[in-house]
């Protein structure tokens, strides 16, 4: 019995290290020294080609280096912004969305990466690589401490799970630009595509139904779509105008409460503006386009398939005139709306985030938890978004 267990584990390892090792003859090379300076270290040599072990040179070098289970690949995000990627048995190395092609594929041992050494000087440090008899020298690139500080600070979250490699310059960047956020928050700002212009970069939403679904300049609702399950909200919550306003039953129903807790305060609230279709959104955006330009227009108006409106989630109360934050009724929603699932959309300072001018009279239907977290938190919805419900998928 254990005879046969040995043989079938020695056949295992054959046929891994047949799979890995594309030649039979290895023996220990060089002892790998940076700057002349020995390791520990030795690359391993076969068929005329010394390889390293990549995370440890890379590491070495400076790099982090990670393993993402998501695709199998090996990532070296340098000090420098670069980013390295290999998958352990092929022949080449991307750099910085570059393949490069060398002679020999990789192999692992001892549950380490060996790469030719072709693979570092084509990536890196193409002519700092040389040999004497007992060394392989890698020269080491000396950085700028100040500025690898902040490319620092990135890369020691690199093996979060929202971490996108793809992405590493532009953690850098708007890390750099808002230090006021933790690394941890830019990574999800970024995620979000917060650091595009808006109407940039923008994505289609793909379940546009959802209670917690984003509508903003970056995410679009799918071209004609229409909202369902709209209810005609009852006259005495509306503005009497004669024309019908319609919500999303369960935001419907959380509005009456909270209207009603409103009267019995003494207080009176009356929406203006609910759902919308997409057809009446053009038509509202184009209309201040005409008269006040395209800038006023982007500030205060969604353009057609980007209003939270046509959701049937959002409500506009009283009045659309700032003036409104002076009101009672304002302070009363300030501090009770999130116990009946709505939030205040657009706050004052937070412009930059979600793309609009301060409109206290704009609320917006999340459901009673949601609306807590963002109350506690103070938080726009584009971050609590960004923290509690894309953290994984998002781009
Ligand atoms: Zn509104």
């Amino acid at each position: 019995m254990k005879k046969w267990l040995s043989i079938i584990l020695m056949c295992m390892v054959w046929i891994t290290s047949s799979i890995f090792a594309s030649a039979t003859n290895q023996e220990e090379g060089l002892v790998i020294a940076f700057n002349g300076e020995q390791t520990e270290y030795y690359s391993v040599f076969c068929d005329d080609t010394h390889y390293v072990p990549m995370r440890k040179v890379f590491e070495k070098m400076g790099a982090s280096v990670f393993y993402r289970s998501r695709d199998g690949q090996i990532m070296a995000l340098s000090r420098d912004g670069d980013i390295i990627r290999h998958i352990v048995g092929e022949n080449h190395i991307v750099f910085n969305g570059e393949q490069k092609t060398v002679e020999m594929p990789s192999f692992s041992k001892d549950y380490e990466t060996y790469i030719p050494i072709e693979m570092v000087s084509e990536t890196l440090y193409p002519d700092d690589i040389s040999y004497n008899e007992q060394h392989l020298n890698i020269q080491k690139y000396m950085f700028n401490s100040d500025y690898h500080k902040v490319i620092q600070d990135v890369l020691d979250l690199c093996s979060l799970s929202n971490f996108y490699p793809e992405r590493f310059q532009r953690y850098i960047d708007f890390h750099a630009k808002m230090p006021v956020y933790s690394v941890q928050e830019a990574i999800a700002r970024v995620n979000l595509g917060l650091d595009y212009p808006f109407y940039e970069n923008v994505a289609t939403i793909e379940h546009p139904d959802e209670l917690l679904v984003l509508v903003n300049k970056y995410h679009q609702l799918p071209e004609g779509y229409a909202a369902y399950n709209l209810v005609n909200m009852s006259r005495e919550y509306t503005v009497n105008d004669g024309k019908q306003y319609l919500l999303l039953a369960g935001a419907y129903e959380h509005y009456v409460q909270m209207a009603e807790a409103a009267e019995k305060e003494g207080l009176s609230m009356r929406v203006v503006s609910a759902y919308r279709t997409e057809d009446y959104q053009r038509f509202l955006y184009n209309n201040k386009l005409r008269t006040n330009g395209k800038i006023y227009a982007d500030n205060y108006s969604a353009r057609p398939g980007f209003s939270e409106h046509q959701t049937g989630l959002a409500v506009d109360i009283n009045s659309t005139r700032v003036a409104f934050e002076y009101s009672a009724e304002f302070k009363w929603l300030q501090e009770h709306a999130h116990e009946y699932g709505y939030i205040m959309r657009y706050p004052k300072g937070k412009e930059w985030i979600t793309g609009y001018a301060y409109e206290p009279w704009h609320y917006r239907f999340v459901g009673i938890e949601a609306a807590k977290i963002i109350y506690e938190e103070g938080i726009t919805y584009e971050e609590f978004y960004a923290k509690y419900v894309s953290v994984n998928e998002f781009r």
